[in-house]
């Protein structure tokens, strides 16, 4: 199979570098952005690390959109969402009608711009439970131990088709801890309810996800935020993969026992003067339930709190 990768920035390189490595995938990366395209070729390739350890370069097929002359399988996705449109364009020349697209971003808003590229049965979707850290141009860090991390996957048909299973078996074996879903939205909802409150709520008091939940008001805090988001799922008509109680559970563990040091890439955004992603989160979740005649009171609040805490931290 060949993969085509949009977007080596951390998630990209964590599933391609795993694909190139671990199966017999052909793999090839795009990017755009200048310093990390530089970086690459001029210490061949990039370096990954597993915690801070182990750091080793690792050669990869690397191209901007205009150089590139590849027919993949498959393309898989992992831009943010604030730069995804402008991606795709530039992609554009390149999509035939045999490929499919994959993409686990984060947030709301991806699969509307991909569909416009590609008829929904050929997006896969996907939720990955997994932290990665981009330390800068050609250097990143897949965070875990080999094997770290778990990830949803749900054809937007729902249908399980016969490149999916394909799909499904070159991530297992990769390592990326796959399992099919049969219900694409509720799929992606539990993951955007999981970020609304931790990637939101650490980016906002600029803290790790362990910091979080030792804070002993962390789990009624969560709680408030899942209602809110289910009560506005409800009305929608939107069924999650979780309940609700099942959604304060993954929040706990994974910020008390999966990564407990480590800070959400909408923190790292901000840390670095990008924009987040909290209109595609938080802000996502205000709109579907103002759609539906509800408003969610803390997600609005929230929405404009990470904004404020974007500009705050550039008067720091
Ligand atoms: P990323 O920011 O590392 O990379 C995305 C794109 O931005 C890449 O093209 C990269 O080259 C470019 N980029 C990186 N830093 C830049 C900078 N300073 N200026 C300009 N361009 C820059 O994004 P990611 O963490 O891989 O996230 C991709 C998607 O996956 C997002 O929707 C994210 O929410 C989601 N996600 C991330 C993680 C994680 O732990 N990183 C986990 C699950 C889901």
């Amino acid at each position: 199979m060949k993969y085509t990768v949009i977007g080596a920035g951390a998630m990209g390189l964590r599933y391609g570098i795993l694909l190139q490595e671990h199966t017999d995938a052909h793999v090839d990366f795009i990017d755009a952005w200048a310093p990390h395209i530089d970086k690459i070729r001029e210490q061949g390739g990039v370096y990954v690390s597993r915690d801070h350890e182990n750091r080793r370069l690792i050669p990869i097929n690397l191209y901007t959109p205009e150089e590139y002359e590849g027919d993949p399988d498959v393309w898989i996705i992992f831009m943010k969402q604030m730069q995804l449109e402008e991606m795709l364009e530039r992609c554009a020349h390149l999509f035939k009608d045999h490929q499919v697209a994959f993409s686990a971003m984060n947030g709301w808003g991806h699969f509307e711009k991909i569909a416009k590229y590609f008829p929904e049965d050929r997006i896969y979707g996907g939720t990955a439970l997994v932290a990665t850290v981009l330390n800068g141009p050609g250097d990143v860090d897949f965070i875990g131990k080999s094997g770290a991390g778990t990830m949803h996957m749900c054809a937007m048909t729902n249908e399980v088709t016969d490149i999916e299973k394909a799909i499904f078996a070159d991530f297992q074996q990769a390592n990326l801890n796959p399992e099919i879903s049969d219900d694409f939205k509720g799929m992606c909802m539990a993951k955007i309810v999981f970020n609304s409150v931790v990637n939101t709520l650490c980016t906002m008091y600029q803290i790790t996800m362990g910091q979080f939940i030792s804070y002993p008001g962390a789990r009624e805090m969560a709680m408030q935020l899942i209602n809110e988001a289910y009560d506005a799922c409800d009305r929608a008509g939107i069924k999650l993969i979780n309940t609700r109680a099942e959604e304060l559970e993954s929040v706990d563990y994974v910020s008390r026992t999966g990564n407990p040091l480590h800070y959400p890439s909408m923190y790292q955004d901000m840390s670095r003067g990008r924009k987040t992603e909290v209109d595609f989160i938080n802000g996502y979740i205000a709109r579907l339930g103002r759609e539906n005649d509800y408003v969610c009171r803390t997600h609005e609040f929230l929405t404009h709190g990470v904004h404020l805490a974007e500009l705050a931290f550039q008067y720091h």
